[in-house]
């Protein structure tokens, strides 16, 4: 693929001035229409500013690492075994002025009109923008910025969290009876700061400040990429509120959530994973050191189902009409004014906000057929309350109800989990999805431990999800792609986003260029769980995984070959990975490059890396190793480096060679192309016998292919071996490097293996061959694999049009006319430019 870097354009901001002051809980409270594809409401947000981190950061200095200190000698939050993890050192000098905004002056941008759009037009991403001379303009006012895209912005107000009832035992004073800025911004400060014990209490008294009285609106102007927010007077951070309101609504085509229709027909909502993740869906702070809790009450049409990151497992409550809700609902379903139905989840845990999820549709939750499975009763819902909970200072964490806390949390196998699907697909997932959850689950909980979260629901999401699976806190989204074929495909799609608890949620990249944290595990476990989920014996798991390597390895070759040598970096800022401006604003490197979606360099060099340190120490070592990792920096943000320094460490002397940390950032993270090491043992000659016996295959089916269309009756007939999924796709993937398959071999192809019936894997190879042969018998395959497997479908868009073949190239314009509409879109902008 040509691929055209922008980076005005393939840059991704990150605006919000989180070195001043932090998100600590947001509540959104907000109604989801169908008809007008608008989610609006309101969302208040919690803050603690610098200088409070600052009286607090005194404790944490001695308890950082002493490895991770490059990371806190450039103010970022280090992973350092104290409560509070934010190792900044704020200081009065800071200047909290240099993000006002030039020449705005003391105009009133409280918006008269009502409504604050973010402009169309980029006007500058740079945040230098913002980075104006203090001295030099007329409003000295601190200014609170949130990054923010896509959204109408209707009003903004300070919340008086004092006019909540019961809330003076929060403050010092018995009675409020003078209420300051100060004494409010005192009561959020006990607020966020209670003890983890009091999760409860904390809840509820932030859903009680939500609803408190607005006390007076604020400023507030709004550009590309962020929600600027002022208060007159208010200089500084502390001085500025720090419980605040926003009203807005999302817009239909902003890039955060989809709105489209499920395999049923029917309407529904959610958040894609897009690369300005949430930003479109409520003004937030988006870089990840902004660790948050939430809490979201979602209204909408009491036939949909709400499903959301949280740790809840919500119930609907009906709302009868013209008593809890201001607002009927004309429902495009039924045609006629319905009734709604509101839903209520939380998290106790931090997390960044990016990954906050929401998905809304009309699915039904899936059951296992009672006959088929056994009874999973024991796998109670454990809730932090009825948890025994003892926070007893071990995790590195900020202070928290962490399940590494609670023993029964520690050693609960499979957490409880739901499985939602539109109604049509329930054959299919009672088929495979559902009795692989359990066994998979236990398999990452044999090889990982505790899991980090305390339940678990799975959706199908509709055709047009740009990928076959994505993870996010409590919720994980399955492709439709995974449901065909055996259970492989669908087993390992679930594994890998399981891995994602641990390792991209539980465990998360503080610099998001450094995607391979998060993928390179994810794809190195999934082989590990599913060879224990399908309890293979050793050499067997061996085999499958040598197997899997063997076609990563093809695949690797193959994205080197074909992608931009800047893009194949895993660490791409070296050693200013994690550095932001003294704002805490950051851009991320190609974070909107659309083809970025579609490379798989992280993903596989971040695997190749993990498997050639798990062979050097030693299976039993390295796991060992990883649950202790785990153990250390769960609920915490790493960079590469975090992780390399203490597996150094534990690495025994004799095992370590020439291993450093720099040369591991030499050969592996910061250079383009196959890193060194990797060449040296892939020329060595990798041993599979899975390998092997497809190429044994792969010589009779060329013998087959030679044969002249008459043959004489004595010759014998090719018997084929059985063949596991991934020698299927590594056989086909040997067949299309054969110049010419003729339309008799690639008939028997179909016929012996299958091959329609195949997992999505395989159909690709499957459909590459079509295309490639032009075997136009088949082409109906390759009309269904475009419209049905949309996450893997774009690649062959690609090789019809090349193939400059007009047959081939109709059956492309058709597909894409049949599915425009509704593909996602940085697919839809690929795959256009393609074809025309
Ligand atoms: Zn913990």
């Amino acid at each position: 693929m040509d691929i055209k870097l922008d980076p005005s354009r393939d840059d991704l901001p990150l605006m919000a001035n989180t070195s001043h002051i932090l998100v600590k809980h947001y509540v959104l409270d907000l109604d989801v229409d169908f008809e007008s594809q608008i989610i609006e409401g309101t969302i208040v947000l919690f803050f603690e500013s610098g200088d409070r981190f600052e009286k607090q950061s005194g404790s944490t200095k001695d308890t950082c690492r002493s490895e991770s200190n490059e990371a806190c000698s450039f103010r970022m939050p280090a992973p350092c075994h104290s409560p509070v993890t934010d190792t900044r050192t704020f200081s009065s000098k800071t200047g909290y002025n240099d993000f006002a905004i030039c020449g705005k002056g003391e105009k009133d941008t409280s918006g008269k009109d009502g409504n604050h759009d973010n402009q169309e037009q980029a006007s500058g991403i740079s945040s230098s923008k913002y980075r104006c001379d203090t001295g030099n303009h007329g409003s000295e006012d601190f200014l609170l910025v949130l990054d923010c895209c896509d959204l109408s912005v209707l009003k903004v107000e300070e919340v008086d969290v004092a006019a909540v009832p019961g809330i003076d035992k929060f403050t010092r004073s018995p009675k409020l009876t003078v209420v300051s800025e100060e004494l409010r911004n005192q009561i959020v400060h006990e607020l966020v700061t209670l003890p983890a014990g009091r999760w409860r209490e904390q809840l509820d008294y932030y859903a009680g400040c939500s609803q408190a009285p607005g006390c007076g609106e604020l400023l507030f102007d709004t550009d590309t990429w962020s929600l600027q927010i002022r208060k007159t007077g208010a200089q500084t951070a502390t001085d500025f509120p720090h419980a605040i309101r926003i009203w807005y609504s999302t817009k239909p085509q902003g890039r955060s959530v989809t709105w489209t229709s499920d395999q049923s027909g029917r309407p529904c909502v959610y958040t894609m994973g897009s690369p300005i993740n949430n930003r479109a869906l409520f003004p937030c702070q988006e870089p990840p050191v902004a660790m948050s809790t939430w809490q979201a009450t979602v209204r909408t049409a009491a036939s949909f189902v709400v499903l959301m990151s949280g740790e809840n497992a919500a119930k609907p409550t009906q709302l009868r009409e013209g008593i809890t809700i201001p607002v009927l609902y004309f429902c495009s379903v039924s045609k006629h004014i319905c009734r709604c139905a509101s839903w209520h989840y939380y998290v106790t845990m931090p997390m960044p906000a990016s990954t906050f999820t929401i998905a809304v549709g009309s699915w039904t939750e899936m059951k296992p057929e009672p006959c088929l499975f056994k009874d999973l009763a024991a796998e109670r819902a454990l809730s932090p309350s009825e948890a025994d909970f003892r926070y007893v200072g071990i995790c590195g964490h900020t202070e928290y109800p962490c399940r590494f806390q609670n023993p029964s949390a520690t050693t609960q196998e499979i957490i409880p989990h739901r499985v939602f699907a539109p109604v049509c697909l329930q054959g299919a997932c009672q088929e495979t999805l559902l009795q692989l959850v359990p066994p998979c689950l236990s398999a990452a909980h044999s090889i990982l431990g505790t899991h980090p979260f305390a339940r678990l629901d799975i959706l199908i999401v509709p055709a047009n999800f740009p990928s076959l699976g994505m993870a996010s806190p409590h919720i994980i989204f399955l492709s439709q792609s995974v449901l065909t074929g055996a259970s492989h495909l669908c087993g390992t799609r679930l594994c890998h986003e399981i891995a994602h608890a641990w390792f991209g949620l539980a465990i998360g990249a503080r610099d998001w260029t450094e995607e391979w944290l998060s993928e390179g595990f994810a794809t190195h476990l999934e082989d590990v769980f599913w060879a224990e989920a399908q309890q293979l014996a050793p050499h067997e798991a061996q085999e499958q995984q040598e197997l899997k390597a063997c076609l990563r390895w093809c695949r690797l070759q193959d994205e080197v070959r074909n992608s931009p040598e800047e893009m194949q970096v895993l660490r791409p800022n070296k050693e200013k990975t994690g550095h932001v401006s003294d704002s805490g604003s950051s851009v991320i490197k190609h974070g909107l490059n659309p083809e970025k979606v579609f490379m798989q360099v992280h993903y596989l060099k971040g695997y190749f890396l993990l498997r050639f340190l798990a062979q050097r120490l030693g299976d039993d070592t390295y796991f060992a190793f990883l649950r202790k990792f785990v153990y250390t920096f769960h609920g915490q943000l790493i960079l590469s480096q975090d992780f390399l320094q203490m597996l150094l460490e534990n690495i025994p002397e004799e095992k370590r060679l020439k291993l450093s940390v720099e040369n591991i950032f030499r050969d592996w993270l910061e250079s383009s192309g196959i890193p060194q090491p990797l060449q040296r043992e892939r020329q060595a000659g990798a041993e599979c016998g899975l390998a092997r016996q497809v190429s044994a295959e792969v010589e009779k089916w060329i013998r087959v292919n030679r044969r002249p269309r008459k043959r004489k009756r004595r010759e014998a007939e090719e018997v084929f071996e059985k063949l596991l999924p991934d020698q299927l796709v590594l056989l086909l993937e040997h067949l299309l490097e054969q110049k010419t398959l003729n339309p008799r071999t690639l008939q028997s192809l179909e016929r012996t293996y299958h091959l329609p019936q195949q997992d999505a894997e395989v159909r690709h190879r499957w459909c590459e061959l079509i295309v490639k042969h032009k075997y136009t018998k088949a082409y109906k395959d390759v009309e269904r694999f475009l419209q049905e497997d949309q996450a893997m479908g774009v690649y062959l868009y690609g090789e019809l049009m090349l193939s400059e073949d007009s047959r081939q190239q109709q059956v492309a314009h058709r597909c894409f006319e049949l599915t425009k509409e509704q593909m996602e879109r940085s697919s839809a902008e690929v795959v256009a430019e393609m074809l025309f």
